[in-house]
């Protein structure tokens, strides 16, 4: 490079920043498929397409990590202050972030300056389910992506913040929106991909998975979660998901939810992309007889093609809105390689990733009602007098039978990720212990309605207690331990190679626990609740641990009495980063 050239690059960088630049990203798709074994970055949502959040870093472990501190905060600014669910990525000295409203930015690690932002355009008339949440982007090459509450997907140049290309998903009218992360895969046939599914499941749209390629978002191929719709690939029909109307009567399946509003994660062993599935809509289960595949069900799709490897229903003929959304965690069970997923219905599932099948289910939290157990194929013994009741056998026709569910729709355990350690071989799971009056009702379809069929109201099951972060071994199926929180858990959990487990509160608190016995090792109050995945990785040789802090979500809109119980909690809107300090004592 001629020496003006290198003039001209140091005072641009100057001007705009007003001093040093921290170089920026470039990432290959072998860094994302590496990124767990990778301690120095954080390139992917879940620390790894397999979706662990376990980082073998061990600088700051049980005898240290009282001594904890922040290093800086970063305030997320303006008047949009709502929940703040991201979860960051950090590559060569530069963190990235979404917020609320669909917003992105890029921040120095060592100083949490601000080095730029990008705020999303958003229309009148947008149609979020629960909070205008996001939950984090994905880096590939030199972009930044992620999905916006309008239903788009947004590459932002990783270096200026500036929209390098945008697609539509889907319409938000119709009630379309995007708050997962987006999920990148490697592929022989296209090229590295980037995988998307659809939020709007309250609203009868169909779930499906997506897949683009990352330099312009065109579309590669498309897969339907509900039985009945055609897939596509490379521009054409490509198959049907499953046989029409096998487990779906008349035409129910053409407005049948099973949203995949959480993402996905990606298993490099198998080669496999898992996609959770919602709800079926509407939620009165008595107008759709029948499985309603494949919604509130775990699906394995081939990258290359988009064609279904296997599935799993967790809650067939869904009547408790237990969407099958939760991440599937790929882990080494003795030997068989196996996945993990904690679902909204109370249940823990322990499947063999290579073919679905079943290899151990249990409760994971106290009191279910709707089940009495899974049978050996993994299948729900339901308690048929705890389904809400059919309204047309009601007096009026318009009400059915209220019946107490636990758990509540909120879920056993809902969009905060669990997280595994291949040390002690437990999950770590953020789990609620609540329940809820339901009734349904007569509901007919209306395009951008919310399409339910269902009243409810959550309430409390335990006195002292809603969340349990709780120790769960899949070889036995024991709770190992649980460390109760009165307000329900809605953050995520890391896991590190220094023994520890952490996770946030919405009454604020980040937490750091000892991961063999739950015993409170570390805590620090950020201002607001959180509802966010913490994460750590190494720079300049120190290990970092950040989360963001902002308390919101679906709790708050959607809790029913419980959401009385934490109406005292403020809104907020901060990156908090910690480390250990240099010590300052000179000793
Ligand atoms: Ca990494
Ligand atoms: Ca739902």
């Amino acid at each position: 490079m001629t020496s003006w050239k290198l003039l001209a690059t140091a005072s641009a960088c100057a001007l705009s920043l007003g001093l040093a630049s921290p170089s920026m990203a470039d990432v290959s798709i072998e860094d994302v498929v590496n990124d767990a074994k990778s301690a120095n970055d954080v390139l992917t949502s879940g620390l790894g397409g397999q979706g662990q959040r376990y980082s073998p870093l061990d600088a700051v472990n049980k005898d240290n990590v009282s001594g904890l501190a922040p290093a800086w905060a970063m305030s997320l600014g303006g008047e949009k202050m709502r929940g703040q669910q991201a979860q960051p990525l950090v590559k060569d000295g530069v963190m990235y972030i979404t917020g609320s409203y669909s917003r992105a930015w890029a921040i120095d690690v060592k100083t949490g300056r601000e080095l730029w932002q990008y705020d999303h355009r958003l229309p009148e008339g947008i149609l979020p389910c629960c909070d205008v949440i996001n939950r984090g982007g994905a880096l590939i090459g030199d972009k930044f992506i992620f999905g916006t509450l309008d239903a788009k997907l947004v590459a932002l140049s990783a270096k200026t913040g500036k929209v390098v290309w945008t697609k539509e998903i889907d319409d938000y009218k119709a009630g379309y929106s995007y708050t997962a992360a987006p999920l990148i895969v490697p592929t022989k046939a296209h090229g590295p991909l980037l995988v998307t599914g659809v939020s709007g499941g309250e609203f009868g749209v169909i779930g499906r998975v997506e897949a683009r390629k990352v330099d312009n978002g065109e579309l590669v191929w498309s897969r339907p979660t509900i039985e009945g719709h055609m897939g596509t690939l490379n521009g054409k029909e490509s198959t049907m998901t499953g046989k029409k109307n096998e487990t779906w009567p008349g035409d129910l399946w053409k407005t049948g939810g099973g949203a995949t509003w959480l993402g996905g994660t990606y298993d490099d062993e198998t080669k496999l992309v898992f996609f959770g599935a919602g709800n079926p809509a509407p939620w009165n289960s008595h107008m759709r007889p029948g499985d309603n595949k494949w919604s509130c069900s775990r699906i394995a799709i081939d990258p290359e093609t988009g064609e279904i490897k296997w599935g799993f229903q967790t809650t067939p003929n869904d009547g408790w809105d237990f969407d099958g959304v939760n991440e599937v965690v790929s882990f080494d069970l003795d030997g068989t390689k196996a996945v993990a997923t904690a679902d909204r219905n109370g249940f823990f599932y322990v499947l063999n990733r290579e073919n679905g099948k079943f290899i151990r289910g249990f409760p994971f939290v106290e009191k279910i009602t709707w089940a009495k157990g899974l049978d050996e194929n993994g299948k729900p013994i339901y308690v048929p007098e705890n389904r809400p009741g059919n309204p047309a056998k009601s007096a009026d026709g318009k009400k059915g039978e209220n019946v107490f569910a636990v758990p509540s729709f909120l879920g056993g355990k809902n969009q905060q990720p669990m997280a595994y350690s291949p040390k002690t071989k437990l999950f770590y799971v953020p789990a609620n212990e609540w329940g809820m009056d339901i009734h349904n009702e007569p509901v007919t379809y209306k395009q951008g309605a919310a399409y339910l069929g269902a009243g409810f109201t959550i309430k409390t099951i335990f006195d002292d207690h809603i969340g349990a972060l709780k120790a769960v071994d899949p070889a036995t199926g024991k709770i190992v331990f649980q460390v109760n929180n009165k307000a329900p858990l809605w953050g995520g959990v890391l896991t590190t190679g220094g023994g520890l487990v952490f996770y946030g509160t919405p009454e604020g608190e980040l937490k750091a626990i000892d991961d063999t016995t739950g015993k409170e090792l570390w805590s620090f109050n950020t201002g607001s609740g959180i509802v966010a995945p913490p994460v750590t990785w190494e720079q300049d040789g120190e290990q970092m641990i950040s989360v963001l802090s902002g308390w919101g979500g679906a709790v708050p809109l959607w809790g029913g009495e419980v959401a009385k119980t934490v109406s005292n909690l403020n809104q907020g809107g901060m990156v908090w980063t910690f480390k250990l300090p240099k010590k300052v004592a000179g000793n």
